[in-house]
């Protein structure tokens, strides 16, 4: 696999990045996945504006590539040949060559800049999707700012190992009884026809999956309620389902051993996949 570091297109094993580095030692920065379907970059725009919204909201700089990310997005794509998968992109602040907490001077430090592809085969026709999630609920104990797409992923990495340990394939998160977001996508319930997602704020990440399928929802004439809802109310739901950049709109079978529905992944769910990868890749760069 070609990779990109900090300008340079290098074999994967030639890559590297200092030890000093403030996203090794704390965490320090920001990423992003945007998908690949039929080699084209999906919702593309709204990943930048994501991407360039938390480094302001962390006082980080872009990095000098940033006007460029487009080509460096698309030459992976190319010389990497992902037909279908996804493209990885992270920006620390860097390292001056030692460890302090407090950050170092931005004239002199650069931010550090990566990014690499993932061939997944099947994404977008997932027997994963065809079968639904198993989910289970685990305290939602991550920072107060959600809205800030930070490497942070210890937790929710440990809450998908637990949903496994359960022998369910992932996890969503509770604060306060009501439910937060998946390990690493929007959470959303259907009652009737109305499909109900919690609102935005600092609370969770400003999905830009979420964004669209809330939209072409919208623009299907059906039904969209943003509010909070209870663990309990989404094991009444008629169906569930979650929705992120590497899985599209999956829908969820089972919440803590309850059983929605018959089963099966409900036909809310279905349809909005359907028209998400439908529209999805009529905007597709
Ligand atoms: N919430 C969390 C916590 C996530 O990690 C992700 C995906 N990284 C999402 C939601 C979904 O966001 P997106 O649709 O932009 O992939």
């Amino acid at each position: 696999r070609t990779v990109y570091v900090n300008g340079q297109y290098l074999p994967e094993t030639e890559a590297t990045v200092s030890i000093f580095d403030r996203g090794f030692l704390m965490a320090d920065g920001v990423y992003e996945v945007t998908s690949v379907l039929q080699g084209k970059l999906i919702d593309f725009d709204g990943h930048l504006a994501r991407l360039e919204r938390s480094l302001t909201e962390l006082d980080m700089q872009k990095p000098d590539a940033f006007d460029d990310l487009v080509e460096i997005h698309r030459e992976l794509v190319r010389v990497n040949q992902i037909d279908e998968g996804l493209v990885y992109l992270q920006v620390t602040r860097g390292s001056d060559g030692d460890r302090d907490f407090v950050f170092p001077d931005p004239e002199t430090t650069k931010p550090t800049l990566v990014l690499f592809t993932q061939s997944k085969p099947g994404m977008a026709d997932s027997p994963a999707a065809k079968k639904g999630n198993k989910i289970i609920s685990i305290d939602d104990i991550r920072w107060g700012r959600r809205d800030i797409k930070t490497v942070q992923l210890l937790y929710p990495s440990m809450g998908k190992m637990m949903a496994k340990a359960a022998g369910c394939d992932d996890a969503w998160l509770v604060e306060d009884g009501h439910v937060t977001e998946g390990t690493s996508n929007n959470a959303y319930i259907v009652k009737g026809n109305k499909i109900i997602t919690r609102g935005l704020s600092n609370d969770i990440l400003h999905g830009i999956t979420r964004a669209a399928v809330l939209r072409f929802a919208r623009e299907a004439q059906m039904e969209v309620e943003e509010r909070l809802f209870t663990i309990d109310e989404a094991k009444q739901a008629d169906e569930a389902f979650t929705t992120s950049a590497s899985a599209f709109v999956m829908p969820v079978v089972e919440i803590d051993g309850v059983v929605l529905g018959d089963g099966t992944p409900g036909k809310v769910a279905r349809r909005l996949r359907e028209i998400y990868l439908e529209e999805s890749l009529k905007s597709a760069i």
